[in-house]
């Protein structure tokens, strides 16, 4: 069986979380959160979490070079074997490079990336209404991870080119879902 190996790209706030989480049950393969990761190693208070609190809590990036240590380390586990669902990473053209090598050496399969459309406006309007207490969901933090997304990350869609899918962000979390479900179908 071949393995389903996913990136679920998208700004902050275009339900990737969300998302994530359907694909990855309706699928049964493992949903890996980058943002979830650290915010769970800030929590316990890791080396890792130790290094990565301020940078969150502004908005910025942590360095590449963490972000895949742990994600190296997370999909060499046995539950990755036939497949995975990745959110939140690659966030920058070096992570998706050092990804597509990673899964290359490994005689994988390359990763296929489903990339979640939603205006910026909807976008700022989405995290500071969910409340969910985030230490970098203050305006100012949001405003910058909007703009480190759009000078870091949205390079990586240009990365993949053609082999990323578009999916309308917009409507409800259902229907969305639907969207990804049919063009996970599809191909
Ligand atoms: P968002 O809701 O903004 O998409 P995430 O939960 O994915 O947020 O990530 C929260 C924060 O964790 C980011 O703003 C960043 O500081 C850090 N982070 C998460 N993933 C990465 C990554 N792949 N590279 C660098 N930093 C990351």
């Amino acid at each position: 069986m071949s393995e389903l190996n996913l990136i679920l790209f998208g700004p902050p706030g275009a339900g990737k979380g969300t998302q994530a989480q359907f694909v990855a049950a309706n699928n049964a393969i493992p949903q890996i959160s980058t943002g979830d990761m650290l915010r769970d190693a800030v929590a316990s208070g890791t080396e890792l979490g130790r290094k990565a609190k301020a940078v969150m809590e502004r908005g910025d990036l942590v360095s590449d070079d963490l972000i895949l240590g742990i994600v190296r380390e997370r999909l060499d586990r046995s539950d990755c074997r036939s497949g995975f669902i990745l959110d939140g990473f690659p966030r920058t053209v070096a992570q998706a490079e050092a990804l597509d090598k990673l899964l290359e050496q490994q005689g994988r399969t390359p990763a296929r990336v489903i990339s979640l459309r939603v205006p910026e406006d909807e976008l700022t309007r989405r995290i500071l209404s969910r409340g969910e207490g985030r230490a970098d969901d203050t305006e100012e933090a949001v405003r910058n991870r909007l703009a480190v997304y759009r000078r870091e990350t949205e390079p990586v869609l240009e990365h993949y080119g053609d082999a990323s899918i578009q999916v309308d962000g917009l409507g409800s979390i259902d229907e969305v879902a639907d969207r990804i479900a049919k063009e996970l179908a599809r191909s």
